[in-house]
């Protein structure tokens, strides 16, 4: 098996690994895993689908057993978005984990409108062909948005 950008696979990290991978990337910053920024990460990361700030903080509440306003969750959610801990999935305005936080991409999500499910799925040549293009206008990319909306290979029988 090659291990090129193409082929090489993400799998899920476990919980545990998951607080040790956000708590490294969060001290160079000098922000620190609390409880509920763990809480919030794991809601995500066990979710089979993107999941609002609502919806996450409707989770947290009830794991914490307090209640977790959405505007805290927000704060999180961006810290985590800043951090490459999570991806925000514009076209539904929700959150997933990000399943390779120690590699950058720009991922490309595959959303079912039919079940919500979501697939992702890197290609680093295609990414950097797009930002190319933007750099030939003169443009300096920041951010790259890829995003494939339609019906999932369970829907679409
Ligand atoms: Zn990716
Ligand atoms: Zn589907």
């Amino acid at each position: 098996m090659i291990d090129d950008a193409e082929t090489h696979v993400h799998p899920h990290p476990g919980a545990a690994r998951l607080r040790a991978t956000a708590a490294a990337l969060l001290e160079g910053s000098g922000v620190a895993i609390t409880d509920l920024r763990a809480c919030v990460l794991e809601t995500l990361a066990e979710a089979d689908r993107p999941l609002s700030a609502y919806d996450v903080s409707e989770a947290v509440s009830v794991r914490l057993g307090r209640r977790v306003v959405a505007n805290s969750v927000y704060r999180i959610l961006d810290l985590f978005v800043a951090h490459n801990l999570a991806k925000r999935i514009e076209c539904r305005s929700a959150y997933v984990a990000n399943v390779h936080p120690d590699c950058a991409h720009d991922c490309i999500f595959l959303v079912c409108k039919a079940c919500g499910a979501i697939d992702h799925l890197d290609d680093d040549l295609l990414a950097q062909t797009i930002r190319g293009h933007a750099a030939d206008r003169g443009f300096v990319a920041a951010r790259t948005v890829l995003e494939i909306e339609g019906l999932c290979h369970r829907c679409n029988g």
